[in-house]
């Protein structure tokens, strides 16, 4: 059971560990099955009307329903992506993006309070990690995001609701194993969010160990490995896990992770200037990969002016883009996301940290 800030956090438990719960407050067992689907709906206690206004009372004392509050919300002007930025029970800050597109809305959520894989790039990992979130903070940003999308809707409208989720936020999901996976498993269970496993995307550094445990969970998410470099030599330069684990052993977990769901893997790559955005490094890439069920994601860095690493122009990407695809690799350039509301990962949580600290 997890314990946060005293009280406990009733939306990291199944319906199976919501009922012992509630049987040792002397309730029978259907009760679950309502107080699950009033957590996952976003309900607060008072509000559960098929409780007994007594259990309702005794839950408000001693438990939370969302361990998840939104501080501030702000909404681009250029394609209505939201960045919010949340509270925990005890006192972390963290933040999320909602996508709008035009197959549904997105939420990309953190799994970690900050992280301590310490990619160069990264604007996350630069006060390093305070702790892990745990599977109602994962679930509970979730809530918050259909909240803001019911708010937003219009009046007698079927509210839009969170249909796809990324783990891209703050956090190595996999440094955060079990709550993870316990976080999956509860997101896809009837009565609750109903989210299926194909509308996950899991982003990893590339932890081995965890990789290839993952593969056999039964949970076939979509892969992103966060791959950032054509070999050792240059991925050692920004990502200091690169050092543990080689990176042939990281694209034979992810061979692995294939085999066993059948889901092709995607590679994240972040192309930064002078380091690893050249043609002939898109020509190593794509030597790497040959024959793999894979898509290569190129991103343009955001910079992060803490570490003076540079940004591609759009000739650069176009460049890199085109010397995988004569190689036959699938390749796609994300598209930038709220750009005007710093929709890169830890960005806005800093500058609030940041604000707070000057004040
Ligand atoms: N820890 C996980 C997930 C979080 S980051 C991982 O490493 O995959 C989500 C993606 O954004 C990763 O691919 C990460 O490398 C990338 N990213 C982080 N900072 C970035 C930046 N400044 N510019 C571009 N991409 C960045």
């Amino acid at each position: 059971m997890e314990v946060r800030g005293e009280r406990t956090q009733l939306l990291s438990m199944t319906p199976q560990e919501l009922g012992e719960y509630l049987r040792g407050l002397g309730q029978p067992a259907f009760r679950a099955k309502q107080l699950f689907a009033w957590l996952h709906q976003g309900v607060p206690f008072e509000g559960m009307t098929n409780l007994p206004r007594a259990l309702r009372e005794t839950l408000r004392e001693s438990c939370i329903d969302n361990p998840v509050r939104v501080l501030e919300t702000i909404t681009s002007s250029l394609d209505g992506t939201v960045k919010l930025l949340y509270a925990l029970p005890d006192g972390h800050v963290i933040e999320g993006v909602l996508m709008r597109y035009k197959y549904g809305n997105t939420l990309c959520l953190s799994t970690q309070v900050g992280c301590r894989m310490g990619c160069l790039f990264c604007a996350s990992t630069l006060d390093g990690c305070a702790r892990s979130l745990t599977p109602g903070e994962m679930l509970g940003q979730i809530v918050c995001a259909n909240g803001v999308l019911a708010a937003q809707s219009g009046d007698g409208k079927e509210p839009a609701r969170v249909g796809n989720i990324v783990l891209m936020g703050s956090g190595e999901p996999f440094d955060n194993y079990d709550n993870v996976v316990k976080f999956l498993n509860i997101l896809h269970t009837e009565g609750g969010l109903c989210i299926g496993m194909r509308s996950v995307s899991l982003s990893t550094c590339g932890l081995v160990p965890q990789m290839l445990r993952f593969a056999d969970e039964g949970l076939p998410v979509t892969l992103s490995l966060s791959l950032h470099a054509p070999n050792d030599e240059v991925r050692r330069q920004l990502m200091p896990i690169a050092r543990r684990y080689a990176m042939d052993d990281v694209l034979s977990a992810c061979r692995h992770y294939i085999e066993k769901t059948g889901r092709r893997v995607i590679f994240e790559y972040a192309l930064v200037h002078g380091v690893n955005a050249s043609p002939e490094q898109a020509a190593e890439l794509a030597g790497k990969l040959r024959g793999m069920q894979c898509h290569v994601n190129l991103i343009p860095l955001n910079s992060v002016p803490e570490r003076g690493l540079q940004g591609v122009s759009e000739r650069e990407v176009d460049i890199f883009r085109r010397a995988l695809e004569q190689r036959n690799i699938s390749v796609t350039r994300r598209r930038e996301m709220g750009d005007d509301i710093e929709g890169a990962c830890g960005q806005l949580r800093r500058r609030y940290l940041g604000q707070k600290e000057s004040d």
